[in-house]
Order: structure tokens, then sequence, then C-alpha cells
């Protein structure tokens, strides 16, 4: 009988079957090679094969995997809320663990609502997001998400919680220039607070770098000053969506740091496990539990596998490892490198766009014509046939929506694992090069 996963064919046919991983490369049962030029989603921060985390996976295992949250803690779950704490800047300490970033994000909304609610102001429910970004696939977090392509299908189910523009400065959304605007797209979200009312908003929701949504997109400096400033002004909390940029992808441990800024809760997860094992994390300040403490004593949250010992011990081995191995300023090094490359590879396409990042979350975007800007024909798929042509050239790159309507645009991220060596920076380069030669001959 033939048996099917049910995941996407591609290359006109099924996907490969990997067999094994070592490092940055990912071996398929044909015994081709694949460097992770994508971490996966942008998730196997630390490689594959890790031989450390292996056996702190069977270590725990031999414990004890499972314990239900509501009867037991664990020593690896107290340990790993130590060690957040411990790497994260600020007053954040207290996590609840979840299995998947939506369920983080999910969770940092349930959270921010309970806390008003326990303070004495139930009216306070909604939340402000941005056009541009991604927090997760379930139901809230898809209503937070300005994602015009994942909402779609979904659209009368969703709360309309998107509405502040992002600071897409390549195309600005308000046809602003960079140098002038005063980052009039951070002054939309107090529009968007005497629009709706502060006594109705729990919070606001940034990715730190915008991630799947928009191609690395980074924000300019004194941007995220501004928004956590008229969030404080206002009574509403700040949450940053750190799943992706979270533990070091970007050069800093937390993608917030670089803007000094202190979120009253922060969501983890993709690199928070390096795709060892599933996990992630809502992680609150003192502030915003203190009322839930004092109040109900509870968070209505949280799922079956929540906590359990096996992730957490894996996930505590990760971030470990990602300390002990200066994973955090290799990070901020090796993506100087590739930005460099992909610069000089800018000058030699005229399809590249534009170049952008931090560390190793870095995004291309694709144009028809670098004069104009103008996009290639939606129905042209660019992002997804560069793909699929680096595929077959071993090299995995990950998709992001682009555009300023989050559709028509075309743009990818380079991702790879903070461990690459500068050679396997050279080798990816190499293989990039190879993939957009390819496409340059194909569009003529
Ligand atoms: N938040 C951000 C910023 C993400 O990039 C993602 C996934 O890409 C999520 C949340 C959702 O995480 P998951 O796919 O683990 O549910």
């Amino acid at each position: 009988m033939e048996q099917s996963s049910l995941i996407k064919p591609v290359l006109g046919g099924a996907y490969p079957t990997i067999s094994h991983g070592q490092g940055v490369f990912l071996y398929d049962k044909n015994g081709k090679d694949y460097l992770d030029a994508s971490s996966g989603a942008v998730t196997a921060n630390i490689g594959h094969g890790v031989q450390e985390i292996i056996e702190a996976m069977v270590k725990q295992a031999k414990q004890v995997s499972f314990v239900y949250r509501s009867q037991f803690t664990s020593d690896a779950a107290e340990k790993l809320a130590g060690k957040i704490a411990e790497l994260t800047k600020g007053e954040l300490t207290y996590s609840f663990f979840v299995n998947s970033g939506s369920e983080a994000t999910e969770t940092a909304l349930k959270i921010a609502i309970q806390h008003w609610q326990e303070k004495g102001k139930p009216k306070k429910q909604k939340i402000i997001s941005r056009w541009m970004s991604y927090h997760g696939i379930t139901m809230g977090a898809l209503s937070m998400s300005g994602h015009p392509i994942r909402r779609e299908r979904f659209t009368p189910l969703l709360e309309s919680y998107p509405s502040v523009s992002p600071p897409y400065c390549y195309r600005c959304p308000l046809q602003l220039d960079q140098h002038t605007c005063g980052m009039a797209c951070a002054s939309e979200l107090e529009a968007s607070i005497r629009r709706i009312g502060s006594e109705n908003i729990a919070a606001f929701i940034a990715e730190p770098v915008i991630g799947a949504a928009g191609g690395a997109i980074v924000p300019p400096d004194g941007y995220f000053q501004k928004l956590k400033k008229i969030c404080e002004e206002n009574d509403i909390l700040f949450i940053a969506d750190e799943v992706m940029t979270g533990f070091g992808r970007t050069g800093k441990m937390l993608a917030s740091e670089y803007w000094d800024v202190e979120p009253d809760i922060v969501t983890l997860g993709k690199g928070m496990s390096g795709g060892y094992t599933p996990i992630a994390a809502a992680v609150m300040t003192k502030n915003v539990m203190e009322p839930i403490m004092k109040g109900s004593k509870s968070i209505i949250g949280g799922h079956t596998l929540s906590a359990n010992p096996l992730s957490c011990a894996v996930s505590l081995a990760v971030l470990e490892y990602v300390e002990r191995n200066e994973l955090v300023e290799k990070s901020a090094d090796r993506g100087n490198y590739l930005i460099r490359g992909l610069k000089k590879l800018a000058g030699k396409y005229s399809f590249i766009g534009d170049i952008r990042g931090r560390g190793l979350l870095i995004g291309i975007e694709f144009v028809l014509d670098k004069a104009t800007k103008a996009p290639f024909p939606k129905d042209a798929d660019v992002t997804n046939q560069i793909i699929e042509l680096a595929m077959r050239n071993g090299i995995l790159l990950y998709p992001a929506a682009a555009g300023l309507d989050g559709v028509t645009g075309a743009a990818l991220i380079i991702s790879p694992p903070l461990t690459i060596s500068e050679e396997e920076c050279a080798e990816l380069l190499m293989r990039v090069d190879i993939t957009f030669g390819q496409f340059n001959d194909s569009i003529g």
C-alpha cells in the first residue's frame, strides 16, 4: 500500500526523502547533499546531528519524558525557565511553555487579556498588530498576522487585528522618504489607539525583524523605541514576537536588544530547541504576572504536552550549546560575510532588488526592474521557481511574502545554522550564484 505523509509535492513529483543530517548539511536517500541555508523554517539554529543534544535527549528520556504540567514540574522545566531568564535582558522572568510558535503568540494574547482582567480592566481585550507580519497559523495567532495569503481562506473567522503599516522602507507603504518621514508608520499606532480606544486594547504585537511576511525587514533605529513609548503612554502591553529571531539568529540573543526596548511579553519557538523537539514559550515580566499571581493565581492556557521534561531538557541543552560556542557572535560575523557576498551578487544580477537583514536572518527581494522596483508578474511565481532550482543545486532557501500588498512581491530568506563556518558560507554563496545564474538564463 502506498503511504503518504501529505506533504506538498515539489520538483514535479514528491519531496525527496531525507536520510540523515550533519552540521549544515542534510542528505537524502539517494546520497544527494543539501546545504541547509534556511535551517528548515529558520529553525535548525545549531545545525543537525549535534551529539550533545542527542545525549541530553537520551539522558532525560531515561529519567522521565512526560509529566502533566498541572500535577508536577520537573528539574528540566525549572532549569530551562532559569536559563531563559538569564539569557534575556530586563525583567523577563516567567516562562510558560507550549509546543509551537503559534501557541506561544496565542498564549501571549490570552495572558495580556488576563493581565488587564485581573487589574479590573476587563474591557481591554483587543490586540493591535501590523500588516506584513506573521504570528502563527492557529486562529488567534492568524488573527494577529498581517499575512494576506495565509488569512485569505479564513477571513470571516478572524479578528481584524492588523491595522498598522510595517516599516518596509524599500517600498514605503505611506510613500514617504525614509530620511524625512519621521517614522510616520510608527505614529500609525497612535492613530489606531485613538480610533479603537486604549480602554479596549490589551497589547500591541510585533516581530522585531519581520520574517516570513516580508523577508527579513529591519526597522530603522528609533522605531521600536517610539512604539514602546506609545504603548507605555496608553497602558498597552508590548509583545515582541521573537519566535523566528530568538536566541542568536540576528546576532543578538534577542533581536529587540538592538533597540534597547524591553518587551512586556516575549514569544519564543523555533531556535529555542533548534528543531530537535517541539517547544516554544511565552515569557512574561513580573509586572505582567503580578496581578495574575495575586488574583486568580492561574493562567488559563496550556496544552497536554506543555513543559514536558524531554523537550525542556533538549531546549536547555540547545541554549547552553549556543552560549558555550558563542553562536550569537558568530551569527553577527557570518551574517556580515554573507551580506557582503550577496551584495556582490546583486551587482551581477539585475533581478536582485534588495538585500537586507541582521545576523543570519537575511532577506532578498526580487524585482523585474531594479530602477522602478517593479515586481515580477505574480503568476511567474518567481520565489518558488528559484527555490526549486536551488533545491536541485543542493541548497535550501526559505520563501517569504513581499510587496506592498503582501502578495505581489517575491522574496526569500537565507538563514543557515549559526554554526556555519566561513568555508561553508563560501559554498553557500557559490550554490546561490549558480542558482541565480540559471534563473537569469531562464528569464533571458
Ligand atoms: N511567529 C513568528 C515570528 C514566526 O515566524 C512563526 C513561524 O514561522 C510563528 C510565530 C509560528 O510558529 P509555528 O510555526 O511554530 O507555529
